[in-house]
C-alpha cells in the first residue's frame, strides 16, 4: 500500500493517554514525523500529576510530578504532536484502502489511524475515608519505592495484608523507624515466604481485625484512626506520619476489553516489543502487565512502542526500514 491510498484524515498514530507512557511515545512518534494524535482523558489524570517530589527520575534528582509532566509534555508537543482532551470509550479494528487500521471512539468524536499505542495507566484503589483525598501527597502514598525515602525514621501505617502491602512494609524497614501493618482480617494474605520475613523484622507492628476509619491531620499526616472488629469495636489511633495505601490496583483498559489479549487483572499483555495481541495496537506503563510500575519503566515502553509502532507503519506504507 502507498501514502496515496490511505484517506487524509488517516492518522499514523493514536496514542491514548498522557502519562510518562503515552508522552514519551508521542515525543518519540512525532520525532519521527509520524501523524500524531494524543488523546489525553478528561476525567482522568496522569498518576505523576498527583505525586508530589519525584527524587528517582533519572537525571533529575529532584522535581515536582506536576513539573515532570508539564515538561514531558511541552517536550512532545514541540515536534508536532496534537493533544485533546477526551476520554477514550472504545475501539475497533477498522478497513482502511487496501489496508487495515483503527478507529478510537471518544466521548466526543472518533478518529482513525493506522497504529495506536494504549498508554492509559492504572489507579490505585482507594480507601474513600474521611481525610485520605485532603492529604493525598502529604502524608498518603500509594508506592513505596517512590515516597519510602521520605520516611526516614519516623513510623509510618501500611493498609492491606497481600503480597504487594507486605513486600512495601518490607521495603519501608529500610527508612522508617517503625511500620504498622493495618489489615481488616486476623491473618495476612501474603505468600509465605513475605510473611516469615515480616513476623520476623523487629520494625514491623501488626493491627489485627482492624478497619481504616478515619486519616487524621492537617497539612499532614498526624494519625490513623482504626476501628478494631473483634472485641468490643473499640477504636484505636495509630500516631503515624505516614500512610501507604495498598489495597489492589485496577488497569484503566475497560475501552479495549474484548479487542486485545488482557492477563485476568485486565492488563494488556505486551511482548517486549511491546506488541499487543492485535497488529497495529502497542501498549506501554503501567496499563500493560509488568512487575515494575514507575516513571522510568512507563518512559521506556512508550519509547519501545513508538518505534514499534512507526516500523509497523512504514510496512503498511510499503516503505520499510
Ligand atoms: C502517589 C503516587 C506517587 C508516585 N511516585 C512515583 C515516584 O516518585 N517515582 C516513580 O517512578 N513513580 C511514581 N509513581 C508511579 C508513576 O506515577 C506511574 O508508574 C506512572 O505515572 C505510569 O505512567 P503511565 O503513563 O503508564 O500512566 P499514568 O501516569 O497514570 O497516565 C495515564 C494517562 O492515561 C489517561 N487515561 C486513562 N484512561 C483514559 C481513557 N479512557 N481515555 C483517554 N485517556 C485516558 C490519563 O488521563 C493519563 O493521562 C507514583 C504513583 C502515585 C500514584
Amino acid at each position: 500500500m502507498t501514502d496515496r491510498e490511505i484517506p487524509d484524515d488517516v492518522l499514523d498514530c493514536i496514542i491514548i493517554g498522557a502519562g510518562p507512557a503515552g508522552l514519551t511515545a508521542a515525543l518519540y512518534a512525532s520525532r519521527s514525523a509520524m501523524k500524531t494524535l494524543i488523546l489525553e482523558g478528561s476525567s482522568t489524570v496522569s498518576q505523576v500529576t498527583v505525586t508530589d517530589m519525584v527524587e528517582n527520575y533519572p537525571g533529575i534528582p529532584e522535581v515536582s510530578g506536576f513539573d515532570l509532566h508539564d515538561r514531558l509534555r511541552t517536550q512532545a508537543l514541540a515536534f508536532g504532536a496534537t493533544a485533546k482532551m477526551e476520554d477514550v470509550i472504545s475501539m475497533e479494528n477498522t478497513p482502511l484502502g487496501l489496508s487495515h487500521g483503527w478507529t478510537v471512539n471518544t466521548n466526543i468524536a472518533s478518529y482513525r489511524a493506522l497504529s495506536v499505542i494504549a498508554a492509559t495507566g492504572a489507579r490505585w484503589r482507594s480507601l474513600g475515608v474521611p481525610g485520605e483525598k485532603e492529604l493525598m501527597g502529604r502524608g498518603i502514598s500509594y508506592c513505596a519505592t517512590c515516597d519510602g525515602p521520605f520516611y526516614r525514621d519516623r513510623s509510618v501505617a501500611v493498609v492491606g495484608g497481600g503480597n504487594t502491602a507486605v513486600q512495601e512494609a518490607l521495603y519501608l524497614t529500610k527508612f522508617a523507624e517503625k511500620v504498622t501493618i493495618v489489615h481488616r482480617r486476623d491473618r495476612l494474605r501474603a505468600a509465605a515466604i513475605l510473611q516469615d520475613r515480616a513476623f520476623s523484622n523487629e520494625k514491623i507492628d501488626f493491627c489485627w481485625d482492624g478497619i481504616v476509619e478515619r486519616i487524621e491531620g492537617t497539612g499532614g499526616v498526624s494519625g490513623l484512626r482504626v476501628k478494631k472488629m473483634k472485641g468490643n469495636g473499640e477504636y484505636v489511633t495509630l500516631p503515624v506520619e505516614g500512610v501507604f495505601i495498598f489495597i489492589g490496583l485496577d488497569p484503566l483498559t475497560e475501552y479495549l476489553m474484548g479487542v486485545v489479549n488482557t492477563d485476568k487483572d485486565g492488563y494488556i499483555i505486551a511482548d517486549s516489543r511491546m506488541r499487543t495481541s492485535e497488529k497495529g495496537v502497542f501498549a506501554a506503563g503501567d496499563c500493560i502487565a509488568k512487575s515494575l510500575r514507575q516513571i522510568v519503566t512507563a518512559c521506556g515502553d512508550g519509547a519501545t512502542a513508538a518505534y514499534e509502532a512507526e516500523l509497523y507503519v512504514d510496512e503498511l506504507k510499503g516503505r520499510p526500514y
